[in-house]
């Protein structure tokens, strides 16, 4: 675990968050500041920065997860299709240093702006619940 890292301290529970799936090694939860309703995050709970840093072992391990829980979002909300995202480097939009897949639900149509919302705690919360695996 790396101190000053918020997301190792959310996989080690250290600050809330609002979980979806969680196993010995992966967390997933919903991005605070949504692309798209149901925007999700998924990490490895050891720490590592990019791609470039984490391991094929771990990588392969994330996949699964990602593939897993973007089934899972996809059967239980209004959800035509999804973008996985994974941003390396601040100059690619990397905004927090501990490797992420976004997993972002979309619908036909809707011309989504990749650009975070100011997200709605409660709204958060409640589909926090309804998404929990
Ligand atoms: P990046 O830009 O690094 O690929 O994505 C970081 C994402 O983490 C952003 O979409 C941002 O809204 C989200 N984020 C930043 N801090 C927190 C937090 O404390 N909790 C949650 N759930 N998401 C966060
Ligand atoms: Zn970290």
């Amino acid at each position: 675990m790396k101190n000053d890292c918020i997301f190792c301290a959310i996989g080690a529970g250290e600050i809330p968050s609002f979980k979806i799936y969680e196993d010995e090694v992966s967390l997933a939860y919903l991005d605070i500041n949504p692309f798209s309703f149901g925007h999700t995050l998924v990490i490895p709970k050891a720490h590592s920065a990019n791609l470039a840093e984490t391991s094929d072992e771990t990588l392969a391990m994330l996949v699964s997860r990602v593939k897993k829980i973007a089934r899972h979002i996809k059967e239980t909300l209004p959800c035509d299709g999804y973008n996985i995202l994974q941003n390396n480097g601040e100059a690619a939009g990397q905004s927090v240093h501990h490797i992420h897949f976004h997993i972002v639900p979309r619908m036909a149509g809707d011309k989504l702006e990749f650009v975070n919302s100011k997200g709605d705690m409660a709204a958060l919360q409640a589909l926090a619940e309804r998404l929990k695996m």
